[in-house]
């Protein structure tokens, strides 16, 4: 039986707007195929076994929990987890977990708290909070659909480095610094964003991606079967509309 192992990192510092219905969505997609999820949660001081895990998770938090976690990331974590990534796992971060994992988060107090330099990425807040529904144009698939829609709420502006690409284009929203158009980063199999929501629920496609990583990594998948995603492309066009774009 096809198996996905997901690591959740810190469950209980870093879960906001729903950011734990990804897992949800994940779950549900890899159950509709036939196949077994566990989610492994792991705290602080919890030790990351590559070995054992598929897929990892990083869910969003606010400056305070930010700071603990970093703290956590610097013991060992946040390399092992880099070396992960370089070795082709699958990742998928937002928003407070998708600046900890770029080189460093400056708060609007000036402090700057350390990432792990996963994604080559730099964030400092700014006095404005970025706020709102966001649709995104993404070239992570060949063909079809295109659009990620998500809700954003942060107060830090992220730069990429020529390290990393832009998750996608910002149609509607802030996005990455509200600045250059850009949304979220790529490097290799991670993804990072600034997309709540949940993301995945309405994003399917999105899902699909990371599952079919895991699964080609670990057992040579080429495709994944189609899935009955009315009420998920649904609610993706409802978000969409609701933007004054059209669905795709
Ligand atoms: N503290 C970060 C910011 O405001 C992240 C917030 C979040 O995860 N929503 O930029």
């Amino acid at each position: 039986m096809l198996e996905l192992r997901i690591a959740h990192l810190y469950p209980r510092e870093l879960n906001l707007y729903g950011d734990r219905g990804n897992l949800l969505a994940l779950a549900d997609r890899v159950r509709r195929r036939g196949g077994r999820v566990t989610v492994v949660p792991l705290g602080p001081g919890d030790p990351f076994r590559p070995a054992e895990v598929d897929l990892v998770f990083i869910g969003g938090g606010q400056d305070r929990e930010q700071r603990w976690i970093a703290e956590d990331l610097a013991r060992g974590k946040g390399r092992e987890l880099v070396a992960a990534v370089r070795d082709g796992m699958p990742l998928l971060a937002v928003c407070g977990g998708y600046q900890l994992l770029g080189r460093y988060y400056r708060t609007a107090s000036g402090e700057k708290i350390p990432g792990v330099g996963l994604f080559d990425l730099w964030t400092e807040a700014g006095r404005r909070r970025l706020i709102g529904d966001v649709a995104v144009e993404s070239d992570l698939w060949e063909e079809g659909r295109r659009t990620l829609v998500g809700f954003e709420n942060h107060a830090g502006r992220t730069w990429l480095g020529p390290g990393v690409r832009p998750l996608g284009r910002v149609l509607r929203g802030h996005g990455n610094n509200d600045r250059d158009r850009s949304e979220g980063a790529r490097w290799l199999n991670a993804v990072g964003t600034y997309l709540h929501g949940a993301l995945l629920p309405r994003n399917p496609r999105l899902s699909d991606w990371l599952i079919l990583a895991a699964w080609r990594r670990k057992y040579g998948t080429e495709r994944l079967d189609p899935l009955d995603d009315r009420w998920e492309l649904t609610a993706h066009a409802a978000a969409l509309r609701r933007l004054g774009l059209a669905a795709s």
